[in-house]
């Protein structure tokens, strides 16, 4: 079986040499438009590239508005201050993600709690989440809080893992039932769409796109994701004032005024600066061709593994997934740790998961519920390589 998968991904990429997990193609207008930028000296905070590539972002996403930021980490900072996280609360989170998550409700002084991820769709179960409310939940005139911590819930936030959509109707559900706002960290996961299969038959699906479920999502455009703007991120949501309140909160919450530097609280320098941005607008225009080369991989790697009895994670039902990094279930760590020392010394660069959150000393004393199913997970889950192939 590995040697038949250094084979299939020679073949894939056409080359002997050596293969990383992921790299952008830059194919497009990203000379011509980083061009423009340069020759305008309007390289830095303000510029019109901004504003367009945060038009074209919420068109493509379906979002009321999107708020450009300097990075996804940054936009999930600010997502969660407006979503009303509070120092001293807490944030329901997954232990099975990127570091960026639970930094992020650390730097609101939150701190995350750890609900188990669901095999199907590797993100947030909403079972697991409601067995959580249900037993420690409390509610009070001024919120949910935990029995256990004696602090409030103040979020849940769900992780789109590697572009695969989380059950978004079972958690808006649990949600809902408990009065708790969802935050989406859809950084992973732009190009993926969620169906709400209504319960009553005659009703018509709701497809959407993954970030746009919530109160806010958030998007990533770091040079590993599926589009890149160097670095950069995106707050969606569809409230108004949300929107102005983001803007002004990543722009040093500067009053506007002719000539006047006046500010009207402690703000953030979390702008994205109209360089990126025209990285990103070039970029765009190829995210649909990005999505259809990735599903064809994804198809690809399927068959494959399909013939050859290995498992790989497939697009949860009623979701379709951009397939940002491929992702192999490998029978135990075993298997594991020998695909991934066999793959990288033969130049084919394989990646196991992340540290579970709660593994890394910053996050060791959160609370959890055990992690059943992402512990499993992360012993068997392997990213190969996923870049956009012509
Ligand atoms: C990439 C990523 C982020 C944001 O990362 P930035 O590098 O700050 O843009 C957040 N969460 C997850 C799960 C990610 O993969």
């Amino acid at each position: 079986m590995f040697d038949g998968f250094i084979g299939l991904v020679r073949d894939i990429y056409k080359t002997e040499a050596f293969i990383p997990l992921h790299e952008p193609r830059f194919v497009g207008n990203e000379k011509q438009y980083l061009s423009n930028v340069i020759n305008s000296t309007f390289v830095s905070s303000v510029g019109p590239y901004v504003a367009e590539f945060e038009h074209k972002i919420a068109d493509y996403c379906g979002a009321k508005h999107a708020i450009a930021t300097v990075n996804g980490t940054a936009a999930l900072h600010v997502a969660l201050l407006l979503a009303g996280v509070k120092a001293g609360e807490e944030v329901i989170t997954q232990a099975l993600t990127f570091v960026a998550t639970c930094n992020a409700i650390h730097y609101c002084g939150a701190e995350p709690v750890f609900v188990d991820v669901d095999g199907s769709t590797l993100g947030l179960s909403p079972q697991a989440l409601a067995n959580f409310l249900d037993e420690f939940g409390e509610r009070r005139d001024d919120g949910l809080w935990n029995r256990l911590s004696g602090k409030r819930i103040a979020a849940v936030l769900p992780m789109h893992t590697f572009g695969h959509p989380c059950d978004m109707k079972g958690l808006m559900a649990v949600c809902q039932h408990h009065g708790l706002p969802l935050v989406e960290d859809a950084a992973e996961a732009l190009g993926s769409l969620c169906t709400l299969s209504p319960d009553d038959a005659g009703e018509e699906n709701v497809t959407k796109h993954c970030g746009t479920f919530g109160k806010l999502g958030v998007l990533s455009f770091n040079g590993n994701k599926i589009i890149t703007t160097g670095g950069g991120g995106m707050i969606l949501t569809d409230d108004a004032e949300l929107a102005r309140q983001a803007k002004h909160l990543t722009t040093t919450a500067k009053l506007a005024h002719a000539w006047r530097f006046a500010h009207d609280q402690v703000g953030f320098n979390y702008r994205m600066p109209n360089l990126n941005a025209a990285l990103g607008l070039a970029q765009l225009e190829q995210l649909p061709a990005f999505v259809e080369r990735k599903r064809a991989l994804a198809d690809r790697y399927l068959g494959w593994a399909e013939a050859n009895g290995v498992q790989m994670i497939k697009e949860p039902n009623g979701a379709q997934a951009n397939y940002w990094l491929n992702t192999l279930l490998l029978d135990d760590a075993l298997q594991r740790d020998a695909f991934l020392e066999f793959s990288n010394a033969q130049g084919v660069m394989t990646r196991p998961l992340w540290e579970l959150m709660p593994d890394l000393p910053m996050y060791r004393n959160c609370r959890t519920d055990g992690l059943r199913q992402s512990r499993w997970l992360a012993d068997r889950l392997v990213n190969i390589p996923s870049s956009v192939v012509f």
